[in-house]
């Protein structure tokens, strides 16, 4: 089959809910490739809205479609096409006398827990592609840190950017800055005696020094200095607080002068952890560990978050509460993390993603579909009769008017009301067959839905970090370890019942 694919993200506000341009293309391209199917051609329009068939891309596609040898219009979602009704029914009666299908990546699934079930697969196989986009569109950033360089504009404070030639580039490298770099230093010495955030930033203010953009200082503004590993040479690339949270962070080690040793760092950032009374700065540890957010305490309920033991050879998912508060809050859970982590992989290919589930889904969403038949049959014979009896009604009115029962100027208004009911009832049966015809091109078959899932069982198996947490995020909702079971509750509605307990021998308690 060859297909021509169209993609359109809005102009307004809700352009931040679309799936980008280069997004729905990769979806349907690989929609596509798993048909098997030839695309021909690839059109889109950016920033137009849907309301108007007064768009390029738009056109272009229609006249490909005119010149033939096209068999589908590919979208991923119908609204990409049209918003307006006299716009959609104008295309789709114009791909009809081309004999050309239109299918859509998501309406091919009903409101049906199956479907939308299906209908998340490919949510998450499209969200996939489009964080796979923004890496790469970071990528650039990360090879230039890598080789050295300082990536980013202004440098953090204490240090200041050179210039280096790099080929026909001239890019940055950090070096320490001469005012500044004593002052960090100084700040780090000053938490390691033991004074607090606003402590340090009184002292400095009171000596009159300000930040290198001639500020106050701020405990805040100490504390991000504390944190940041920048100070002992090392970048991290990717997980400022404005990139996103599914972007594998890129840990560079040793890239510039440090200020301060990393023996003292990390005294700091155990300090720091000991007072805030959190087991791990959030920003710099949540990440290694993909179950965070998840995983729950069966004791108390409690979140469990990710310990390493003194020699960080050994990680965990420990109670947060137990950690924090001792044995008299909860007597404690401690899961060496790689024994969950594989474990709850391992559960949900088995579990989920089995090709008895996947079976049963498809037959369930089928089923759906040959439900919505139904109602569309009985409904399109409804109005089939309804149309008989109003037309029978007309011709009563005509033989009253031939009889000369009645007069014409009588019988007039309501002859026209009578003809316009037929025809709304007409056009009502017309929409309900297309939609019907709709329908049919909806079908599920086992073989698209496993094409998917084959590819999440990639994701899950050899996927990075964080698009592994990103698919967890999205099926499961919570796992709760107790001492001889672990409960998982997945967001997905499944065949099988929503929690699934699996008991659990001494495997995930033994600590080594
Ligand atoms: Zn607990």
């Amino acid at each position: 089959m060859r297909v021509v694919l169209y993609a359109r993200v809005s102009s307004h506000k809700q352009a931040e809910k679309d799936l980008s341009i280069p997004a729905q293309i990769r979806a349907l391209k690989a929609f596509a490739h798993e048909q098997g199917w030839t695309v021909v051609g690839v059109y889109e329009d950016k920033g137009v809205s849907g309301r108007t068939g007064n768009r390029p891309g738009l056109q272009n596609m229609l006249r490909r479609v005119r010149q033939g040898g096209v068999d589908a219009v590919l979208v991923w979602k119908l609204d990409r096409l049209a918003r307006n009704v006299e716009v959609s029914a104008a295309i789709d009666g114009l791909l009809r006398r081309q004999g050309v299908k239109l299918i859509s990546l998501h309406e091919s699934f009903d409101d049906s827990p199956q479907g939308r079930f299906i209908a998340r697969i490919f949510e998450t196989l499209a969200e996939f592609y489009s964080n796979n986009l923004s890496q790469d569109i970071c990528r650039g950033i990360r090879e230039v840190a890598q080789r050295g360089f300082y990536p980013h504009g202004r440098p953090p404070i204490g240090y200041k950017t050179v210039p280096v030639q790099d080929g026909p580039a001239i890019r940055k490298k950090l070096v320490p800055d001469e005012v500044y770099a004593p002052i960090v230093r100084r700040i780090f010495r000053l938490y390691l005696s033991g004074k607090g955030g606003k402590e340090i930033a009184k002292i400095l203010n009171d000596e009159g020094i300000r930040t290198n953009t001639g500020n106050r200082w701020s405990a805040q503004r100490i504390y991000s200095i504390l944190r940041n590993p920048v100070y002992v040479g090392d970048l991290v690339i990717g997980m400022g607080p404005h990139s996103s949270e599914n972007q594998k962070p890129l840990w560079l080690r040793n890239v510039h002068e440090p200020l301060v040793s990393r023996e003292e760092f990390e005294r700091v950032q155990e300090l720091l952890n000991y007072r805030a009374g959190t087991p791990s700065a959030p920003r710099w540890h949540a990440s290694p560990y993909l179950l965070t957010g998840l995983a729950r305490c069966g004791r108390c309920g409690a979140a469990l978050c990710g310990t390493s033991a003194k020699s960080g050879k050994f990680h965990y998912y420990t109670c947060v509460r137990y950690y924090k508060q001792g044995k008299g809050a909860c007597s404690g859970v401690r899961v060496r993390k790689e024994k969950l982590e594989s474990f709850v992989l391992e559960k949900l290919l088995t579990v989920i993603l089995t090709p008895q589930n996947l079976d049963r889904l498809v037959e369930l969403v089928n089923e759906e579909l040959a439900a919505d038949f139904e109602r569309i049959d009985e409904e399109l014979e409804r109005i089939d009769h309804e149309i008989r009896s109003q037309k029978a009604r007309l011709a009563r009115l005509f033989d009253a008017l031939e009889t000369g029962k009645l007069g014409l100027d009588d019988l007039a208004p309501r002859i026209k009301g009578l003809r316009e009911a037929i025809e709304q009832l007409q056009e009502k049966y017309g929409e309900l067959l297309e939609e019907r015809e709709a329908r049919e091109s909806f079908k599920v078959d086992r073989q698209t839905v496993l094409a998917y899932v084959r590819e999440l069982e990639k994701v899950l198996r050899e996927g990075s970090l964080s698009e592994q947490k990103m698919f967890l995020a999205n099926v499961i909702k919570k796992i709760e370890v107790h001492d001889e079971k672990i409960v998982i509750e997945y967001r997905l509605p499944h065949p099988k019942p929503q929690e699934e307990e699996i008991l659990l021998p001494q495997v995930l308690h033994s600590t080594k």
